[in-house]
């Protein structure tokens, strides 16, 4: 059983990091990729995609020959147009299952897990955060 430093058992989710820092969740549960506080890699995933889009057509195609330029510039765009609409579908759908969006309040904050009681959240198809069959 994990234990904190006053000997109480851990109650919440928790990740521990290589240094031994705690990491716990925020507090609100996040409804999607859009919700915040943004996680570091949603902030990352968007600069990546803004700065390989303004290289790729602002510098590299650009310095294409011409008859290659177009052809480029036609088959580039409709790859990163792709995968922006792909990453925005991503970013905005909640993936909670159908059963706890239906009995979730999204406003509470995240329930707290008794590791005495459950030894995971999940068991049988039963979520123990949610109180719903999953
Ligand atoms: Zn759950």
């Amino acid at each position: 059983m994990n234990t904190r430093s006053g000997g109480q058992p851990s109650a919440v989710p928790e990740a521990i990091l290589n240094s031994g820092e705690v990491v716990l969740p925020p507090r609100i549960s996040r409804v999607n990729g859009c919700s915040l506080p943004l996680h570091c890699f949603q902030v990352v995933t968007w600069a990546v995609f803004v700065g390989l889009s303004s290289a790729t057509f602002g510098i590299f195609i650009p310095l294409l020959p011409h008859t290659w330029k177009y052809i480029t510039y036609v088959v580039t765009g409709g790859i990163f147009s792709f995968h922006l609409v792909i990453h925005l579908i991503a970013s905005c759908i909640d993936p909670a299952d159908s059963n706890v969006k239906l009995t979730k309040d999204y406003s509470q904050p995240v329930p707290i897990f008794d590791r005495a009681k459950h030894a995971h959240v999940i068991q049988k198809q039963f979520c123990h955060l949610c109180n719903v069959t999953v």
